[in-house]
């Protein structure tokens, strides 16, 4: 069952990795693999007369209503859970959300030193291997406490501002998200 309605605005949850080009830090989405900007208008690559989202296509910007879903799409310790707001025309099922405008209010990135398990304090380059690095040829942030630090290194604040996104650490529900179902990288 699908509905196809205007509404003023509706709250969602996707997956993110926040990853760095050079000096610059940019939001990818953890299941497309595209770029998110702060504020968005969704586009039909495939039919660009498509003002999205369509029916039976996939064009639009998608969410989840509720964090828990994101659980399979997890890649730990990379991924960030991000706060959305879709706005537009609307298409909903149980579990998905689908926008054609979308803002990111805020990203909510794991609360522990992926290397120690003490209380993080910024988000670093770790020096886990990555495979999906080589893919994409960029490393994904993670939490990092000052003891285990990285020669790269941000504080939330800053990655706020270069995002222009608010970061705040997850509560254990969120984390638990993020720690996903023990999956090994790159099985997505
Ligand atoms: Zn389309
Ligand atoms: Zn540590």
């Amino acid at each position: 069952m699908t509905a196809d309605f205007a509404a003023p605005f509706l709250f969602g949850y996707k997956m993110a990795e926040i990853c760095l080009r050079g000096e610059q830090l940019w939001l990818r989405s953890g299941t497309a693999g595209v770029a998110l900007a702060a504020e968005g208008e969704a586009r039909c690559y495939q039919h660009p007369e498509h003002i999205p989202p369509v029916v039976g296509c996939r064009c639009g910007f998608f969410a989840k209503r509720r964090a828990e879903a994101l659980v399979l799409y997890a890649r730990y310790p990379y991924s960030q859970l991000l706060e959305v707001e879709l706005t537009g025309r609307i298409r909903t099922t149980r579990e998905d959300l689908r926008g054609q405008y979308q803002r990111l209010l805020r990203i909510l990135v794991l609360p522990h030193c992926v290397r120690c398990g003490a209380e993080a304090t910024l988000l670093g380059v770790s020096d886990q291997v990555d495979p999906r690095a080589e893919l994409f040829g960029e490393p994904a942030l993670s939490s990092l406490c000052e003891s285990c630090t990285s020669p790269r290194w941000w504080l939330p604040e800053e990655v706020a501002e270069e995002l222009s996104v608010p970061v705040s650490w997850a509560v254990p529900q969120e984390a638990l998200v993020l720690h996903g179902v023990g999956m090994q990288l790159g099985d997505h």
